[in-house]
């Protein structure tokens, strides 16, 4: 018996990848563009390891019976890492504390060739990358093993991903027999992942109307602070294009368009809709996420330059908390944690144009479906720059 999804059943975690031991499975492109597991069936000898391994064909593991909530920022001494951070630099704050205190590693999501993939790395250059939210599915590649290999040498690692991709590390982890002492998994409140081929068509159509290259891009821009003030506006998409000229597109509807594509749930994985990480229990050692709400919890703590819900569920995350004095907290309820996290207590709901979305654009390809469904049309795009130059002139204050 061996594994046979597809990505409605598949969350794209890798973790049967990892754990084959004749390298029977590929990961390759469904017609939706996500990654799903193949079996070479010359290869396969029948084992049954990737079955046995599918978090999602399992009950999921409760990790210890403790739950300490906190409202989380980065030291005020740290701005200049907050700013890069899509709410309150939690993540790089955890890592200085893997690189420096540990010597040990980071695995996280960077941006290659504007691709989003996991890659494990040493270097404070790396974090940098994986700092923001890439609102697409990264492509895991070798981290599940490579990190197993890692953790074999007693080194340190902190993993940040999906809870999915939390799930196939720790269950490849389980089953190889690998101590996870040395490992800190941390997830977060997950909307779901949008295809890396409609995120690929997307980059293309802004090459062909622009005739620009991007070389980076913003999902979560704090050029105009976070939160209330920003959360409602539509900066989140600043496409860097030369890096020679150094200039910015935060103007053209095309530059800012993936924030409706994101949330509006049209091609997000089908998996991800019946999410079963979509509550405050999930597998890993600490959830992270966006305080959506701390201007009301607590005002005081809220300095509008990003605030990070933070939630810990075992005692190693505890204890490595304590060890990072340049992260400050605030000890808030698990209820005031979560009340404004959708996520925390359902998946994103299915949009009902969902099919014909993807027939829509495999017969007419992206321009046709962005104008049908992400307001590519003369009128939205005149009314969306209107309402961008109201925002920069301060005359609006979200759009
Ligand atoms: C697809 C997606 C959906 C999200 N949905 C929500 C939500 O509904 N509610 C909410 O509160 N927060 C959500 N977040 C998390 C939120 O956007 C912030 O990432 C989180 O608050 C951490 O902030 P930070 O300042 O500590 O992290 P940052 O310093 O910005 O670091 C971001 C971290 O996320 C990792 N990451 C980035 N992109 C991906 C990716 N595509 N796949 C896996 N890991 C990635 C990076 O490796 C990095 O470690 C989502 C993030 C992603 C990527
Ligand atoms: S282990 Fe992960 S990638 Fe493999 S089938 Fe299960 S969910 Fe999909
Ligand atoms: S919504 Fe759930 S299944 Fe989808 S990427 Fe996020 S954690 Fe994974």
């Amino acid at each position: 018996m061996h594994i046979d999804v597809t990505s409605t059943k598949c969350s794209g975690c890798s973790g049967c990848f990892a754990v084959c031991p004749k390298k029977a499975i590929s990961m390759e492109k469904d017609k939706e563009g996500f990654l799903i597991p193949m079996v070479d069936r010359r290869k396969c000898v029948e084992c049954g390891a990737c079955v046995r391994i599918c978090p999602a064909k399992q009950e999921q593991k409760v990790k210890e019976n403790i739950c300490y909530s906190y409202a989380a920022k980065l030291d005020d001494k740290y701005n200049d890492i907050r700013k890069n951070s899509a709410s309150g630099g939690v993540f790089p704050a955890l890592a200085k504390y893997a690189l420096e205190i540990r010597e040990g590693y980071v695995c996280g999501c960077v941006l290659d060739n504007m691709l989003p993939k996991h890659i494990i790395s040493q270097c404070w250059d790396d974090v940098e990358k994986m700092q923001d939210s890439k609102y697409v599915q990264s492509d895991m590649q070798s981290c599940i093993k490579d990190i197993g290999n890692l953790l074999h040498k007693g080194k340190f690692v902190l993993f940040v991903g999906t809870s999915c991709q939390v799930a196939g590390l720790e269950e490849y982890l389980d089953i190889a027999n690998i101590s996870k002492a040395n490992l800190l998994t941390v997830d977060f409140f997950c909307h779901g992942v949008p295809s890396p081929m409609i995120w690929d068509e997307y980059i293309d159509f802004y090459k062909n109307k622009k005739k620009r290259t991007p070389v980076n891009y913003r999902f979560r821009s704090k050029e105009y602070g976070w939160g209330m003030a920003s959360r409602g506006s539509n900066h989140l998409g600043s496409v860097v294009f030369g890096k020679q000229v150094n200039r910015r597109d935060n103007f053209s509807w095309a530059a800012r368009m993936w924030r409706s594509i994101f949330f509006s749930n049209l091609c997000i994985r089908q998996y991800c809709h019946q999410c079963p990480y979509a509550s405050a229990q999930k597998p890993s050692d600490m959830t992270i996420g966006d305080f959506w709400g701390i201007e009301d919890i607590c005002p005081d703590f809220d300095d509008g330059k990003g605030c990070s819900v933070m939630i810990i569920r075992s005692s190693k995350a505890k204890c490595i908390l304590k060890q990072t004095p340049w992260l400050v907290t605030k000890d808030v309820t698990l209820e005031e944690a979560v009340k404004k996290q959708g996520n925390a207590f359902a998946p994103s709901i299915r949009n009902e144009r969902r099919d014909a979305f993807w027939n829509d654009y495999y017969k007419n390809g992206f321009e046709y479906v962005a104008n049908k469904y992400f307001q590519y049309d003369g009128v939205h795009r005149m009314k969306a720059l209107i309402k961008r130059i109201l925002f920069a002139l301060k005359i609006r204050n979200i759009y």
